[in-house]
């Protein structure tokens, strides 16, 4: 029966368990510990707006400093997390601390920016989200203005209509949304046009092809013209050359976020980047 042989394939596969399934039940269990042992920390990216040159936003991406295993990316912990529903309290934890840091950069008189906080699928479609980041606005006095929440665009396919009334909720506190990866999945810009969102990030994979290969910078010029015929502002993501930036300026997007201009940054680094943002104000990056 299908009973049996899901439980013998599962008993084979104990079997042949490799190295490195032991290796994140390990990683799961220290993962538990991360949080109050704060090996956990966020770097910061900016978002340069092309018009401009000024940096319109910041990324929040996390890092896991482990004891043994030095920085551990989020693409490795993250699906743990998620597998093991810890990421509710470390999607809490991340949430809490972008929002923090950008309050207490406002208050230390910095040029105000929007913090863009990731949010997995499981945090994203647990019942508690939208009080969840209600209560984080509360906590730390950051306005809501300040803060951008990037869903990806698989999570947003998942079960249209709860997913919807989410973002409603979500948008009603008066924080935006963005869908991540953009084009990486199977959505459609006619989808698209029924969720309140506010901004698209082009997958750095459309923009790695772009400068070889026409048939994809068509895409990208196509994605950016409906983009903004809906309403919606265009963030290319992991930008890393000038021909790069030249392309997308000529094709409208809106903002760039990439290795060209600045890599992810300690809050420190960021901070000072900020500031040199007042004071460049106008040029480009
Ligand atoms: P993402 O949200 O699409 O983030 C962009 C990723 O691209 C980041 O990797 C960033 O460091 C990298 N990147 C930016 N510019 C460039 C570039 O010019 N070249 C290249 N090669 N890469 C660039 P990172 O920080 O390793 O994060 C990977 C993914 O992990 C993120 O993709 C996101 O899906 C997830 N992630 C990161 N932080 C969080 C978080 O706080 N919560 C959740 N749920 N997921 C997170
Ligand atoms: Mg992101
Ligand atoms: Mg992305
Ligand atoms: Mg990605």
């Amino acid at each position: 029966s299908v009973k049996e042989s899901g439980r013998s394939s599962h008993r084979y596969y104990d079997a042949a368990m490799d190295k490195k399934s032991y290796g994140n039940l390990s990683l799961e269990r220290d993962l538990r510990k991360a949080l109050e042992r704060e090996q956990l920390l966020l770097m910061y990216q900016p978002q340069f707006e092309l018009a401009t040159g000024r940096i319109a936003g910041v990324e929040a991406l996390v890092r896991w400093r482990h004891h043994e295993h030095g920085l551990i990316s989020p693409a490795e912990f993250i699906p743990i997390a998620e597998d093991s529903r810890l990421i509710i309290p470390i999607g809490e934890w991340i949430l809490y601390t972008a929002c923090k840091q950008n309050k207490a950069w406002q208050d230390a008189g910095l040029p105000a920016v929007q913090v863009s906080v990731n949010l997995s699928i499981h945090q994203f479609q647990s019942n508690g989200i939208i009080e969840t980041v209600s209560c984080v606005l509360k906590r730390t006095g950051l306005e809501a203005q300040y803060l951008e929440l990037e869903i990806t665009e698989s999570i947003a396919m998942q079960d249209v209509e709860k997913v919807i009334l989410t973002l409603q909720g979500l948008s009603e506190l008066g924080v935006k949304i963005s869908i991540d990866d953009f084009g990486t999945g199977y959505s459609s810009l006619s989808y698209l046009k029924n969720f309140p969102i506010h901004r698209l990030k082009v997958d750095k994979s459309f923009l790695d092809d772009m400068i070889e290969n026409p048939k994809e910078r068509a895409i990208v010029g196509a994605i950016i013209v409906m983009s903004h015929s809906l309403n919606l502002s265009v963030t290319a993501e992991g930008v890393e050359t000038m021909e790069q930036v030249k392309l997308l300026s000529e094709l409208n997007c809106d903002d760039v976020q990439g290795y060209i201009f600045s890599r992810p940054l300690s809050p420190e680094d960021c901070a000072s980047r900020l500031v040199e943002n007042v004071s460049y104000a106008g040029r480009r990056p």
